[in-house]
């Protein structure tokens, strides 16, 4: 294992300067019942494999997942960040951490998809669902910064209302129990960091 994260930390940098990031779906939650993700649409090996080539590509991944084994696999493959993260354990974040990886939480959109259940503008989420998503993804950010994983903002909007809305998730970022500084380094030196980009250019 250790030998794995040592080369994918090797391509992980050459990828940095090269700037590229793929994404990759682990656990859309939403299409599940339960504490977190039962079922997976990609499997381990799979998950290796488009994380190697997109490494041999010079490229990074980025892993939009709730929570379970992809998250693990995330980690074992090499890839760069973890998209919402909301059900992560301590261990994994510690693990995150140790494999250089960011947490990009993202908080507005699921209060934005529960205010969209209550109004009857979205089937098939079930309010329970998702109002426990909202409370564990705020819950779960101590752990996470007791690891010492760096956050950065995200943002995972869908319709064009959403969009251009960034700016709130700082504000949803404290509201979760980070300080305004810690906030603000997660919108600018994290972001810009997991980009590439560490000096905002
Ligand atoms: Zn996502």
């Amino acid at each position: 294992m250790r030998k794995r994260l040592e080369c994918a930390g090797r391509r992980r940098t050459r990828a940095r300067q090269r700037g590229h990031v793929d994404q990759v779906g682990g656990d859309d939650g939403g299409r599940y019942s339960g504490r977190f993700p039962s079922r997976l649409n990609i499997h381990r090996a799979e998950f290796a494999a488009a994380v190697d080539a997109a490494h041999e590509g010079d490229a990074r991944v980025m892993v939009h997942t709730w929570g379970g084994d992809s998250i693990d696999w995330a980690i074992e493959a090499g890839a760069t960040s973890i998209e919402h993260g909301i059900y992560m354990t301590s261990s994994q974040a510690t693990r995150a951490h140790d494999a250089g990886m960011t947490l990009v939480p993202t908080l507005t959109i699921y209060r934005y998809v529960r205010e969209m259940v209550v109004a009857g503008k979205l089937g098939g989420v079930p309010l329970a669902r998702i109002a426990d998503v909202v409370a564990v993804h705020e819950e779960s950010r101590s752990p996470r910064q007791e690891a010492g994983l760096p956050l950065a903002v995200g943002s995972d909007f869908s319709t064009p209302e959403q969009h251009g809305k960034n700016l709130v998730e700082i504000g949803s970022l404290m509201r979760a129990g980070l300080t305004s500084a810690e906030a603000l380094l997660a919108a600018t030196r994290n972001g810009a960091t997991l980009l590439n980009d560490p000096d905002g250019a």
